[in-house]
């Protein structure tokens, strides 16, 4: 079952802010991150002791006196918010089950609005998900989100963003933001992102009905006959992905721009994938340098 563990939150406010108390900690941090052999110096040609200079977000080396930015490429590249500032959003967005919204961490950080929301999406950016194929034992199904007519939204209330889903009972999930639950456009998602030898669990939703023909193993769960756990026959996991984006979406982000769903998406296919790391922040912080 999809259940965040508290093991999974057990890095703690109070052992970040042992990591990180100060700009310089991040700067280290980052530096031995990305260069653990040390920093290569194109101008003596070889790995030499480099020193942090403090003022300048940057390590100089201790021959040639070069300087090494370490925040290129990365999400904190052309940002004048301190890395302390990044390295809490990081750990804010990584802290709880159901995310965090740009207005939270506006609140939280201090900064304009403008500022939290650029790094809420610079974040995000890197909870999208590798390329491998699923395996093993896969979910799979559909979920519609539907416009609030309440708020204020551009998807018109009749409207409906489909959003559909592959995850492995034991690992990872892929999201995608599609524009038709039709086979047409189902069939050909699983073939991109599952792989041919998984066994494939849904619905009785027509889409899935090739499934068979197409070399999966598929098992069906007759949700239209209140079937909905028959042995290892059920799709709960997915449906507990589920349960939790649109908790998120209702909580958090109130409505869904559907420019943003493929954004939120990734997000909440990022944190199943990751439910069982010992820590959602460090799985985010080894993603700096591969956006
Ligand atoms: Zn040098």
């Amino acid at each position: 079952m999809y259940t965040v563990s508290m093991k999974s939150m057990r890095y703690t406010i109070k052992d970040f802010q042992g990591d990180f108390p100060d700009e310089a900690s991040c700067l280290i941090w980052l530096k031995d991150y990305l260069y653990p052999d040390g920093i290569y110096c194109k101008i003596c040609k070889k790995i030499t002791p480099h020193h942090l200079m403090r003022t300048r977000k940057s390590f100089s080396c201790e021959t040639c006196g070069h300087h090494v930015h370490p925040t290129a490429g990365t999400i904190f590249e052309h940002s004048s918010t301190p890395l302390t500032l990044w390295f809490y959003a990081i750990y804010l967005m990584s802290a709880t089950r159901a995310g965090i919204s740009a207005k939270q961490l506006e609140r939280e950080l201090g900064v304009t609005y403008k500022t939290a929301w650029r790094m809420f999406h610079q974040i995000r950016s890197m909870m999208g998900d590798d390329d491998d194929n699923l395996t093993g034992e896969v979910e799979i199904d559909e979920m519609y989100l539907h416009a609030d007519p309440k708020k204020r939204s551009s998807v018109k209330p009749h409207e409906s963003q489909v959003v559909f889903g592959m995850v492995e009972r034991e690992g990872r999930a892929k999201v995608r933001h599609v524009n038709s639950s039709g086979v047409r456009v189902l069939v050909p998602e699983i073939e991109k992102s599952v792989d041919n030898s998984a066994v494939v669990y849904t619905d009785e939703h027509g889409s899935y009905k090739l499934l068979n023909r197409r070399g999966y193993e598929h098992n069906t769960v007759n949700h239209g006959e209140r079937q909905y756990v028959v042995g290892r026959v059920h799709t709960q996991n997915v449906e507990n992905l589920w349960s939790n984006m649109k908790r998120g979406i209702k909580g958090v982000y109130r409505h869904v721009d559907p420019k943003y769903v493929q954004a939120y998406a990734d997000e909440y296919a990022f944190r199943y994938s990751h439910r069982q790391a010992p820590s959602m922040f460090w799985s985010l912080m080894s993603r700096i340098d591969n956006r």
